[in-house]
């Protein structure tokens, strides 16, 4: 098994142009704490159906927040047993009922980081402190934000695997049709990129496909937190549950 510290830029260079499944292939032979991160949208199922063939037990991260669209659990439900997946729900600290008891019922509107921060990045940073590695379903052609990532990148001793970085939303829908992999219902509704129910509208809003997240709030078509650094140090550092844990090995 290989170390973070190890791979060497050239690796990195010749994983730049490789496949998605031969990224897949090289990170889960070299190392064995391992995990996918999953929102069970269509690019999570993509790297999914690839993984099977590779690591079939591969441990999936879900962040329950408790505002998926119900479309969603479900779908995670039936792909879990239909498919055998590992999934392992991490959920955030508080409940929505006591969120939204506490900060307001509507705090996804009025300050939609905090929510972020509570419901996903704090989780998040949680979930990967059991891991080195974690597998992403990124991709360049998805906001401005992401048309910078690497396939490897590398911070805090963690690395992240971004097998489709280079993949357009084309090259996704081609590969399920011709896979024929059962996606989430709700992108035959209008949906383009899934997120939570109270931040995600149907339809096309803008040039890129997380435009209609968050819409009309100072997110608009922006991130979570949890694939920006300094978010991910600023809660993992806060966090001080001596005993981490996975919560929920479903
Ligand atoms: S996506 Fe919306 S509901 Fe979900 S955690 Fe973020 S702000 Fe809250």
């Amino acid at each position: 098994m290989a170390k973070i510290a190890e791979i060497t830029s050239e690796k990195i260079e010749v994983l730049e142009h490789s496949t998605p499944q031969e990224i897949l292939r090289w990170a889960c032979s070299e190392f064995r704490c391992i995990c996918l991160a999953a929102s069970f949208g269509k690019d999570s199922v993509t790297l999914l159906h690839m993984v099977r063939d590779i690591r079939p037990d591969i441990d999936v991260v879900y962040l329950n927040t408790g505002y998926d669209f119900p479309e969603t659990v479900e779908y995670i439900h039936r792909m879990e047993k239909d498919w055998g997946l590992h999934v392992i729900e991490f959920s955030p600290r508080i409940s929505v009922e006591e969120q939204e008891r506490t900060l307001g019922a509507d705090l996804f509107h009025i300050d939609p980081d905090r929510c972020c921060g509570i419901r996903k990045v704090e989780p998040m940073a949680r979930a990967l402190r059991n891991y080195d590695v974690w597998i992403t379903g990124l991709r360049r052609d998805e906001t401005e934000h992401r048309r910078g990532i690497h396939v490897v990148e590398v911070a805090n001793n963690l690395m992240k695997v971004n097998p489709l970085a280079a993949w357009t939303a084309d090259d996704i829908w081609h590969y399920l049709r011709e896979n024929r992999v059962p996606y989430n219902p709700l992108y035959d509704n209008g949906f383009v990129s899934l997120g939570c129910r109270p931040c995600t509208l149907a339809g096309t809003w803008g040039r890129f496909e997380r435009a209609g997240r968050w819409a009309g709030t100072s997110k608009a078509g922006g991130e979570c937190g949890i694939h920006v650094t300094s978010s991910m140090i600023e809660y993992g550092d806060a966090e001080t549950d001596p005993h981490p844990e996975k919560e929920s090995d479903r």
